[in-house]
C-alpha cells in the first residue's frame, strides 16, 4: 500500500522508471507516447544527456549555496540567457522553484514597486475568470476557476475578476473580434474605476488560457487594448506563462504573438523541461530601478531561490529550446496535431472545438455542437478519458474546466519540441479511440 497522499486516492497508480524522447516506460514495461508533457512541462524531451550532464557538472562542483550570500554562474547564466531571449524591456530575473511561486513572487513584487514609488493605496489586483495560477494561497486567490477556489473561499485574500477572452463561448454573432477584444477592454477599464483609478496595482493573464480553458489564445488585438488600459492608469500588467512560456506556442514567450511588452512575466514548467523544479519571474528595468533605488531589497524569498543544479539544468533546456529548427517543429508538428485532429474528430458531436497555438493544443468536448451546451459534470468524462488513453500508451491532460460556475470538458496536449510526424499521428489516432470509447 502506498504511504503518499497522492493527488486522488484510488486504483495504485503505474510506477514510472524510465524516460526517454516522448516517451514514459512503467514497470510493468508498458510504454506511453507523454502527449501532454505530464502537465506541459517535458520541453525538450525525457533523458536529454546534456542536460543530465550540466546537473551532474554542477552537483560535483557545489549543490546548494544560499542566496544571501553567494550567487552562482548556473544562476547568472540562466538569467541573462533568459533576458536575452525575452521581449525589450524584461531585463532582469528573480528565480523561484516553480509555477505557483512565481505567481506568489510577481505579486508581491508588483505591490512593493507602488510602495517604493510612493502610491501605496494601490491594493487590488484584477484578474480573469476561468483562469489558473496556481494553489498556493495568493496564487489561487488570483486565478479564477471557481472549483479549485470554492472550498478555500474563507481564507482567500480578495481578487477581482473580469471576463477571460474566450471567443469560441462569449464573442457575440453581431460582434467582430475586434468589437470583441474593444468589449473586453472596456470591462477591465471599467472594473478599474470601479475600485478606484488609483488603487489598483496589476492585472494578471495567461496569453494561451492552459489548465483552466484548454488552450485558449486571445484574439488579435485584445492584449494590445489590455495594455493601454493598464497604461491609463499606471496599473502593471502581469502575463503569467508559466503553463504557454518557454517555446509551448512556437515561440520563447507566448506574448511575442501579441505584440506586446508586459511588466512582469511568470515562468516555469518547460523552463526546467521536468529535470528540475524551477520557476522564474522576468521584470521590467522600471520596476528593479524601483527596487534598487528604494529600500534595495525584494522583502520576498525561499530557501531554494536561485538553486544552483535547478539553474543549470534550466540554463541547458533553454540554450537547446532556442537552438535553430526547435521553435519551428513546434509550429510544425502544432499544426500537424490540429490538422490530424481536425480529421478525426471533426465531426464527431461531442467535440465542439479543435484549437491552441504550436504544441499546445485542445480539444472541448460538448454535450451538443450547437447549443456547445457543456457534458453532465456528474458523468467525469474528462477523467475516463484520461484511463482510456492511458490505457492505450498515451499521457493526455484532460480537465473538467469551469464555464461561468458550470463544468465543462477539455483535453489538453502538449507534447515535448523534439517530437516526430509519426509520433503526432500516434496521439492523434489514440486520443481519438480514447475519447470515441468514452462519449
Ligand atoms: N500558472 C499557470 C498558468 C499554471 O498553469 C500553473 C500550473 O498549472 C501554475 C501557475 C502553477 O504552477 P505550479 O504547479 O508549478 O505551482
Amino acid at each position: 500500500m502506498t504511504r503518499i497522499l497522492h493527488r486522488s486516492i484510488g486504483p495504485e497508480l503505474p510506477r514510472a522508471v524510465s524516460g526517454q524522447g516522448v516517451y514514459i516506460t512503467d514497470a510493468q514495461g508498458r510504454r506511453y507516447i507523454d502527449g501532454s508533457g505530464g502537465a506541459a512541462v517535458t520541453s525538450i524531451g525525457h533523458g536529454d544527456a546534456e542536460v543530465l550532464d550540466a546537473m551532474r557538472r554542477q552537483m560535483d562542483a557545489i549543490a546548494y549555496a544560499h542566496t544571501s550570500f553567494f550567487t552562482t554562474e548556473a544562476a547568472e547564466s540562466l538569467a541573462d540567457r533568459l533576458v536575452d531571449l525575452a521581449p525589450q524591456g524584461l531585463d532582469h530575473v528573480y528565480l523561484v522553484s516553480g509555477g505557483s511561486e512565481a505567481v506568489e513572487a510577481a505579486l508581491k513584487m508588483a505591490r512593493q514597486y507602488f510602495v517604493e514609488i510612493g502610491q501605496p493605496q494601490r491594493r487590488h489586483i484584477i484578474a480573469r475568470r476561468q483562469s489558473y495560477h496556481g494553489n498556493t494561497i495568493g496564487a489561487l486567490a488570483t486565478g479564477g476557476n471557481a472549483w479549485r477556489r470554492a472550498q478555500f473561499q474563507p481564507i482567500l485574500p480578495q481578487t477581482h475578476h473580469v471576463s477571460p477572452c474566450y471567443a469560441w463561448r462569449d464573442q457575440r454573432p453581431d460582434e467582430t473580434a475586434q468589437d470583441y477584444a474593444a468589449r473586453l477592454a472596456q470591462e477591465l477599464e471599467d472594473k478599474i474605476v470601479e475600485l478606484g483609478s488609483d488603487q489598483v496595482i496589476a492585472f494578471v493573464a495567461e496569453p494561451v488560457v492552459g489548465a483552466t480553458l484548454g488552450a485558449v489564445p486571445a484574439v488579435a488585438d485584445y492584449f494590445e487594448r489590455i495594455r493601454a488600459v493598464c497604461d491609463r492608469y499606471g496599473v502593471l500588467l502581469i502575463l503569467d506563462e508559466v503553463m504557454c512560456g518557454m517555446g509551448r506556442t512556437g515561440t520563447i514567450f507566448a506574448h511575442e504573438q501579441d505584440g506586446i511588452v508586459a511588466d512582469i512575466v511568470t515562468v516555469a514548467k518547460g523552463l526546467g523541461g521536468g529535470y528540475q523544479p524551477i520557476g522564474a519571474v522576468l521584470l521590467s528595468g522600471r520596476i528593479y530601478e524601483a527596487f534598487r533605488d528604494g529600500s534595495g531589497l525584494f522583502q520576498h524569498g525561499h530557501t531554494y531561490i536561485g538553486h544552483p543544479v535547478a539553474a543549470a539544468a534550466a540554463d541547458k533546456v533553454v540554450e537547446i529550446m532556442a537552438r535553430p529548427g526547435l521553435m519551428e517543429n513546434v509550429r510544425a508538428m502544432g499544426q500537424r496535431l490540429r490538422d490530424g485532429l481536425a480529421d478525426e474528430l471533426g465531426r464527431h458531436p461531442n467535440v465542439g472545438d479543435i484549437r491552441g497555438r504550436g504544441l499546445f493544443c485542445g480539444i472541448e468536448l460538448v454535450a451538443d455542437r450547437d447549443s456547445k451546451e457543456p457534458l453532465d459534470p456528474a458523468l467525469r468524462t474528462h477523467a475516463r478519458i484520461k484511463r482510456e488513453a492511458m490505457a492505450r500508451g498515451l499521457i493526455s491532460y484532460p480537465m473538467g474546466g469551469t464555464i461561468d460556475g458550470v463544468r465543462g470538458d477539455h483535453i489538453l496536449l502538449a507534447p515535448p519540441y523534439i517530437i516526430q510526424p509519426d509520433e503526432i499521428d500516434l496521439i492523434v489516432q489514440r486520443i481519438s479511440d480514447a475519447i470515441r470509447a468514452t462519449v
